[in-house]
């Protein structure tokens, strides 16, 4: 008998006709003799209408009141969900992150899974009980509160289970057929892949490609658990995300796919002294912010002035609070002044093939070129290439990427209304 971890977003059961038809297909998951551990999201967009109820209340709720009242969500929908099954004649119950035992560290809104100790599950499971687990949530056992992982979470709650059940895989529920070479509502040519390593996938993920959380896919890929992306509308075939064994030979194609990410802005520090001690001295005030720095590119110091410009990139939402860093201590650092640019668009072309493959930045920086396409800034990892460029030519610069790299299909992409949640 095989354990199956099956984890539903909030897009499928967003209403009680969504939840029955849920409730059908792990019902068959459990007819055709399988143990069923389930993770689900909130209904629809109950998390974000939460928060808009909080922020309504108050413009900064306490995090640990924010952490109570988000995991109502997850309540809702995972007590329905369990009723349903029960209707249908088959034994289910449901637990609370807490019941489940999902311990996490005390850090509201951002929670890590730091252990996961799912007797009570494992005791419903050996009375054979289909285990339904609220997503996004969790324990600490210092502070005795409940936390949430962060949005998107339920992806990380439907991993952890897996890992602590060692479950046979983990099949993530969405509204898309699984893992796509691009966004199919940009490149319409894209194609949906069969099988991609999940050190892929996280590049993809970093990359701005939505379909999975980014904590999801490091959590699996470092307990070794094999991932099953696809549609909860139908029964196709989604994406496997899998951790090649070592030595094991894998027929990697060069590259996997394309993402893009709107979401971020390019800060430019203008007139650096071009001495040593100067990009320390930034990103230790930058990193003071916390901010999650992505790209960092230096300029050459002009000979006649020395002195150099230094760019990053950061998220969006991010930016004014390095700005404000920055400035104060303009005198300090002396530079001569900041840039803040928030119209700007990043493309990653991924693929673990890439490593024995020459000539693949000069293939993706032609085909940009060939379109017309100025390329602010670079930055490469052994499997990855970023560039940045205008927020208005991403989304060509991704189209032209994606035929000049062979990846389109012979079919349009079938899109649905979904979001990828
Ligand atoms: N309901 C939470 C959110 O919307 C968690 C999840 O959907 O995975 O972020
Ligand atoms: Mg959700």
């Amino acid at each position: 008998m095989s354990l199956i971890v099956q984890k539903f977003g909030g897009s499928s059961v967003a209403d009680a006709e969504s939840i029955k038809r849920v409730a059908k297909r792990i019902v068959d998951a459990r007819k055709s003799g399988n143990d069923v551990v389930v993770a689900v999201s909130a209904m629809g967009d109950t998390t974000d209408e939460l928060l808009d109820l909080a922020r309504e209340v108050t413009l900064l709720p306490a995090p640990r009141e924010l952490d109570m009242l988000l995991t109502a969500g997850e309540r809702i929908s995972m007590a329905l969900l369990a009723m349903a099954i029960k209707s249908m004649g088959y034994d289910a119950r449901s637990f609370t992150g807490s019941q489940a035992g999902m311990i996490t560290d005390a850090q509201h809104g951002a929670a890590r899974i730091v252990d996961v100790t799912p007797v009570r599950l494992q005791s419903a499971l050996d009375e054979g009980a289909i285990v339904i687990v609220a997503g996004f949530q969790g324990f600490n056992r210092v502070t005795g509160d409940i936390t949430t992982l962060g949005r998107g979470g339920s992806d990380t709650t439907a991993v952890a289970l897996a890992a602590a059940l060692n479950a046979d895989v983990c099949e993530i529920y969405t509204d898309v057929d699984g893992i796509f070479t691009a966004d199919p509502r940009v490149v319409p040519k894209a194609r949906k892949i069969d099988r991609i390593t999940s050190e892929e996938m996280l590049e993809l993920a970093a990359g701005g490609a939505k379909v999975l959380y980014i904590r999801a896919v490091e959590y699996a890929r470092r307990h070794g658990v094999t991932l099953h992306v696809r549609s909860s509308f139908n029964n196709n075939e989604g994406t496997i995300v899998y951790n090649p064994k070592n030595g094991e030979h894998v027929e990697e194609p060069i590259i996997a796919g394309v993402a893009a990410d709107m979401s971020e802005a390019k800060i430019t520090v203008v007139g650096v002294p071009d001495i040593p001690g100067k990009a320390a001295q930034i990103f230790t005030i930058v990193g003071k912010t916390n901010a999650n720095i992505d790209m960092i590119v230096q300029n050459v110091s002009a000979a006649a002035t020395g002195l150099t410009d230094i760019s990053f990139t950061l998220p969006k939402s991010e930016a004014e609070t390095v700005l404000n860093a920055l400035a104060a201590d303009r005198d300090e650092i002396g530079y001569a002044s900041l840039q803040h640019d928030d119209q700007i668009g990043k493309l990653a072309l991924v693929g673990a093939g890439m490593r024995s493959n020459a000539g693949v930045s000069a293939k993706l920086f032609t085909a940009l070129f060939e379109a017309g396409i100025n390329i602010e800034m670079i930055s490469t990892s052994e499997i990855r290439i970023s560039v940045v460029t205008r927020a208005d030519s991403i989304n060509d610069a991704v189209r032209v990427v994606h035929s000049a790299f062979g990846l389109d299909g012979d079919s349009e992409a079938v899109v649905y209304a979904g979001t990828g949640r």
